[in-house]
C-alpha cells in the first residue's frame, strides 16, 4: 500500500448494546492509544459488550451559511451581526498530507450562540429567512465515556481489531443495512483493514472500519458498475466519486468519531465481498485522480437524470456559489432556455430538447437500475384534500385545508428554490428543493423542476392537483444518464467531467 494513500473512516454500526466479530487471521486487540491489550485467534467470534456507558452532553446551534475562506466567513458574520444574529466560526472537516498535496476540506460554518434545548434551535432555524438555509448542529460539550468488556479485558473509551496479515478480513456481523427502508435487515459484512469499536453520543458502542480510499471507493462503486457501462463512463464515475469522498470526509458527520456512515446517507457501503471487476479496473486506471478547482478537491455531486439543464448549487444547497457546479444545458448545443416566468418554464417542460439525457431521442443501456424513459418528462396527480394531508404530516406543519400551492421563485434550471402552501387557516412558504420534493411525496417527489395543473370543481375550488416535470434528483453536477449517453458517443472520462464540473482539472494526487 503507497503511504500516503489516505485512509477513510466508515461508521458500519451505529448504535448497539452488543458488537460481535471474527477475523481470518491472528489479531491484536489494541486500546484507542494504540496499546496492546491482548492477542486474538483466526475464526473465533468476539463480542464487545457495554461495561459502563455515560452519553455526550450536548450543545444545539444553527448554521446559518457556508464559506471556504476567513474573508468570506467574516463578510457573512458582519451581515448577520447587522440582523442582530451573534455568531460563531467553526472548521470541520480534514486536512491530508498526500505524496506532493496537502488536501485540506475545511470549510467556515457560520453558527449561533447554543439554543436552551434541541426544540428551541429547530423553531429558530424554521423561522429563520431565507426558507430553508437554516440547519441545527450538534456541539459535543462534553464526549461520551465508558468502559467496554471483550475478550477478557475491560477497556475504557474503545478498542481496534488490527489483524496480523494485512491481506485478511474481519467479518462484522449483525449489521442493520438499509436503515429506515422496507428492505432493512441485517447481515455478515467482509471489511479489509482495521475495525474500531467505541461509543456514540448516546453512549451506545459503534463500528468503525478504517481503510485505504481506493479499497474503499471500488467497494461503494461495485453495484453501479457492469459490463454494460461503456469504460469511460466508469472512470468518469470513479474519478468524480473519489472526489466527492475525499471533499465530504468529515464533514457530513462533523460530530461524529467517522468521516462517512455506510448507508445511503453518504455511501452505500457493505464491505468487500461483492467487488464488481469492473469498478476496479475503473479505480486502477485512475488511481488517485480527482477533480480540482482553486486548489481544492471538487465535491462533485451527481445526479440520477437532470431532465435537460443542470442546476446551481446554491439553489439547492447553502446558498454560495460553487464555481465547479453551475447550470448548463445538458447538450452539445449551447441552448437558450430562458426560464424566468411559469410560461417559459411550462414551455420548456413540455418540449423534447436535444440534450444528453433525453431517453425520448437516445437509447439508454439496460444496466440502468431504473426506467430513464418515465423519468426524462413525468406527471403526477393528487386529490386536493389528500395532498393536503400528506403535507402537513411530511412536514409536521398545520396551515388548515389546503387552498392552493403557488410556485415562488425559480433556479436557473427550472427547480423550484420555494413554494407557497395555502392553506385555510395560514400560508407556509416552504424549502427549498429537497423540503418541496418531500412534501409532495410519500418518498421524495421525483424532482423540483415542475410546473402544477389544476383541475376545479363548477364553483371554482381545486378538486386535484397535476404535477408536470422534468428529471430525477437535484440536477446538480454530472447526469448520470447524460454521462451515459456521451460515453455511448465516444466522448472520454476527462470530455464527460468537464462538461458536467466547469473548469475542473483532473490532477493525480497520490
Ligand atoms: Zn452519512
Ligand atoms: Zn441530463
Amino acid at each position: 500500500m503507497i503511504k500516503s494513500m489516505p485512509q477513510v473512516r466508515i461508521g458500519m454500526i451505529q448504535s448497539a448494546e452488543t458488537i460481535r466479530f471474527q477475523c481470518t487471521s491472528g489479531f491484536a486487540l489494541l486500546d484507542l492509544q494504540d496499546r496492546r491489550i491482548a492477542e486474538g485467534t483466526a475464526g473465533a467470534v468476539q463480542e464487545a459488550v457495554i461495561a459502563r456507558a455515560e452519553s455526550a452532553s450536548l450543545h444545539f446551534r444553527v448554521r446559518l451559511a457556508i464559506a471556504l475562506t476567513g474573508e468570506e466567513a467574516h463578510l457573512l458574520q458582519e451581515k448577520l451581526a447587522a440582523r442582530n444574529i451573534a455568531t460563531f466560526l467553526w472548521r470541520p472537516g480534514v486536512v491530508l498530507e498526500l505524496a506532493d498535496f496537502v488536501m485540506d476540506n475545511r470549510e467556515y460554518w457560520i453558527v449561533t450562540e447554543p439554543f436552551a434545548d434541541e426544540a428551541a434551535a429547530k423553531s429558530f432555524a424554521a423561522g429563520y429567512e431565507p426558507v430553508g438555509e437554516a440547519v441545527v448542529v450538534k456541539e459535543i460539550v462534553r464526549k461520551a465515556t465508558g468502559t467496554l468488556r471483550v475478550m477478557d479485558q475491560t477497556i475504557t473509551d474503545g478498542c481496534r481489531v488490527v489483524p496480523e496479515d494485512p491481506e485478511a478480513h474481519i467479518q462484522l456481523l449483525d449489521v442493520t443495512v438499509g436503515i429506515e427502508f422496507h428492505w432493512q435487515h441485517k447481515r455478515t459484512q467482509l471489511l479489509p483493514g482495521i475495525l474500531e469499536i467505541c461509543f456514540n453520543n448516546a453512549g451506545r458502542l459503534q463500528a468503525i472500519n478504517e481503510l485505504d480510499v481506493e479499497t474503499y471507493l471500488i467497494s461503494v462503486n461495485s453495484s453501479e458498475m457492469t459490463k454494460e457501462n461503456p469504460i469511460e463512463l466508469l472512470k468518469a464515475q470513479t474519478i468524480a466519486a473519489r472526489s466527492t469522498i475525499l471533499a465530504t470526509m468529515g464533514k457530513h458527520h462533523y460530530d461524529e468519531r467517522f468521516h462517512l456512515c455506510s448507508d445511503d446517507h453518504c455511501q452505500c457501503y457493505h464491505g468487500v465481498a461483492n467487488i464488481s471487476e469492473h469498478s476496479r479496473f475503473a479505480a486502477q486506471e485512475t488511481e488517485g485522480v480527482n477533480l480540482i478547482h482553486g486548489g481544492r478537491v471538487c465535491d462533485a455531486r451527481y445526479a440520477k437524470i437532470c431532465g435537460g439543464i443542470m442546476e446551481d448549487y446554491g439553489h439547492i444547497w447553502d446558498n454560495r456559489e460553487v464555481p465547479y457546479l453551475v447550470s448548463g444545458v445538458d447538450g452539445r448545443e449551447k441552448l437558450e432556455y430562458p426560464l424566468a416566468n411559469e410560461t417559459q418554464v411550462k414551455a420548456y417542460i413540455d418540449s423534447s430538447p436535444d440534450v444528453w439525457c433525453n431517453t425520448q431521442r437516445y437509447e439508454i443501456p439496460s444496466s440502468l437500475p431504473y426506467n430513464t424513459r418515465e423519468l426524462f418528462r413525468w406527471r403526477v396527480s393528487y386529490p386536493r384534500l389528500e395532498l393536503g394531508e400528506l403535507i402537513s404530516r411530511r412536514l409536521n406543519i398545520t396551515f388548515g385545508e389546503l387552498v392552493d400551492l403557488i410556485p415562488g421563485d425559480r433556479a436557473p434550471g427550472g427547480r423550484l428554490i420555494h413554494l407557497d402552501v395555502v392553506g385555510s387557516e395560514r400560508t407556509v412558504r416552504i424549502g427549498k428543493e429537497l423540503v418541496i420534493r418531500r412534501a409532495l411525496s410519500e418518498s421524495h417527489l421525483y424532482s423540483a423542476c415542475f410546473y402544477i395543473e389544476r383541475d376545479r370543481d363548477s364553483g371554482g375550488r381545486v378538486t386535484h392537483f397535476h404535477f408536470v416535470g422534468a428529471g430525477w434528483g437535484h440536477g446538480v453536477g454530472l447526469c448520470q444518464v447524460g454521462a451515459t449517453v456521451m460515453a455511448q458517443q465516444g466522448f472520454d472520462c476527462q470530455a464527460i467531467l468537464s462538461h458536467y464540473y466547469r473548469d475542473s482539472r483532473l490532477v493525480k494526487l497520490y
